[in-house]
């Protein structure tokens, strides 16, 4: 099995690791409701997906 040969230097590893980011996640506004949701989800704050209610909100 193939063995680094020199332990990766912190500032390579820090180098390298500026290219991880969080994602931005996809948000569009819900048609019922106005607020953002995500597309393709049962929007988090009506409860509702495609013209009907999917999921019971609490404290609404
Ligand atoms: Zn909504």
């Amino acid at each position: 099995m193939a063995v680094p040969k020199r332990r990766t230097s912190k500032r390579k590893k820090r180098l390298r690791r500026t290219h991880y980011k969080a994602e931005r996640p996809t948000l569009q506004p819900c048609p019922r409701c106005g607020d953002w949701k995500r597309p393709h989800r049962v929007c988090p704050t009506c409860g509702y997906y495609k013209d009907e209610q999917r999921v019971a909100v609490e404290d609404a």
